[in-house]
């Protein structure tokens, strides 16, 4: 991926340098890399076996290491969370005890990549990790993580499988590890993202159809509220076992095979909780392949309608927005030139994603500032592909 390589180039150089400082002056033999996402639409529809269209972003996390002679394994990070030691050691035995979860929480999701590995046992290794996607924003570190990992696994021992069984062992790998039952969408962009693409997956076939972004006239501002969503608490479980109720009710295997008027129909025998979360799911649904469609026509207007309606969707029947998110979504959609804005990944925190004329950039930053003095723009990003993508943090 060529515009995401400086920003990669930069993020080896770091882990390189504190793995010299920890193993001595010995050079890595492996660097590997693996992007984070922003999903432009399809909110908590991959686990309904429904449509999300993300793109993978040139924000990636890198693994710098090499294999040892024995079974010992040391990993440290240079991009953790502040309140967890930054190292682990332990070594990798025949009945695979060390890699229980446990803590530090962040080595909870290598030790399930190292479990789910195709060609396991693997042998000892020393590793650091380095990363530019943020943490906890609904931008897919943890996705990038396991990718990266398996990545560097496969580095130090090859494994048979294709890349969708790449992407399947690291969504397990947080299943098991993570304690997150997340859907596909996360690992199979990273694993299968595409340059200048943003890819529309079916995630029941698991079926990609990618979708060019090369419309110079084009940006995607990704805008970290910096509340700090906690995916692992009850919310997003509680959040898929109501599809899962929802669905039950309404006699299919999932809610990707129901209409509203299935959900309508049977409206007297759900709770109007239960109903409101499968009506998101089933609208989304619907929305999701619509603006695919009208992305590939070029229709920006009808495509930034759909964001608001998903957005407006996630917060009033989903419950999964927050109010810095809604601000951030409200004063985007004062801009002249924006197409559309909405929250992005699972919610309760994080990002949003906006859609508008690549002359209306400056105009939109501006915008935030004075909407709220407190907004900052922290960073912006080089073009990834054909479209620029930029992010500022609130
Ligand atoms: P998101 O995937 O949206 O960023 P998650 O809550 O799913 O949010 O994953 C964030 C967690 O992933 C972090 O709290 C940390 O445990 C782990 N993680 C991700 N990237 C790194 C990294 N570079 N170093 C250490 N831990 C990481
Ligand atoms: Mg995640």
């Amino acid at each position: 991926m060529a515009s995401s390589f400086q920003d990669a180039s930069a993020l080896v150089a770091e882990a390189r340098r504190l793995y010299g400082q920890m193993f001595g002056e010995e050079a890595p033999q492996v660097a590997v890399c693996a992007p984070g996402r922003v999903n432009l639409i399809g909110e908590h529809t991959d686990y309904n076996q429904g449509f999300v269209l993300p793109m993978a972003l040139p924000l990636v996390t890198v693994v710098v290491g090499s294999r040892t002679s024995g079974q010992d394994v040391t990993i440290a990070t240079a991009t953790g969370d502040a309140d967890e030691p930054h190292r682990v050691n332990f070594s990798l035995c025949s009945d695979g005890s060390t890699l229980a979860p446990g803590l530090p929480s962040w080595a909870n999701y290598v030790k399930g990549v190292i479990q789910h590995y195709r060609a396991s046992p693997v042998p000892g290794f020393r590793a650091v990790i380095a990363s530019s996607v943020p943490l906890g924003g609904g931008l897919s570190s943890s996705a990038s993580l396991e990718v990266a990992f398996y990545t560097f696994l496969q580095q130090l021992k090859p494994d048979d499988g294709d890349k969708v069984s790449k992407a399947l062992a690291c969504q397990k790998a947080e299943h098991t590890h993570a304690g997150v039952p997340c859907g596909i969408m996360d690992q199979f962009v990273s694993v299968l993202g595409r340059e200048s693409h943003a890819l529309l997956i079916d995630c029941r076939s698991l079926e990609a159809t990618p979708i060019p972004l090369t419309d110079p006239g084009l940006v995607i501002l990704i805008t970290n509220s910096n509340v700090k969503h906690s995916l692992t608490g009850s919310e997003y479980p509680a959040r898929r076992r109501q599809c899962e109720e929802a669905a039950s009710i309404l006699g299919k295997d999932s809610l990707r095979d129901a209409t509203m008027k299935n959900l309508e129909d049977a409206k007297d025998r759900l709770d109007d909780v239960t109903y409101r979360r499968a009506r998101h799911v089933i609208e989304e649904i619907e929305r999701t392949v619509q603006a695919a469609e009208a992305l590939k026509r070029g229709a920006y207007e009808e495509f930034g309608k759909l964001m608001v309606e998903s957005h407006d969707s996630l917060r009033d029947l989903y419950e999964v927005s927050c109010r810095e998110l809604d601000e951030l979504v409200s004063a985007a959609m004062e801009v002249e030139g924006v197409f559309g804005s909405r929250m992005t990944g699972g919610g309760f925190g994080g990002c949003t994603v906006t859609l508008l004329q690549a002359n209306a950039i400056d105009r939109m930053i501006l915008h935030l500032q004075l909407w709220k003095q407190t907004w900052q723009i922290s960073s912006h990003l080089p073009v990834f592909g054909g479209i620029p993508v930029t992010t500022v943090a609130c």
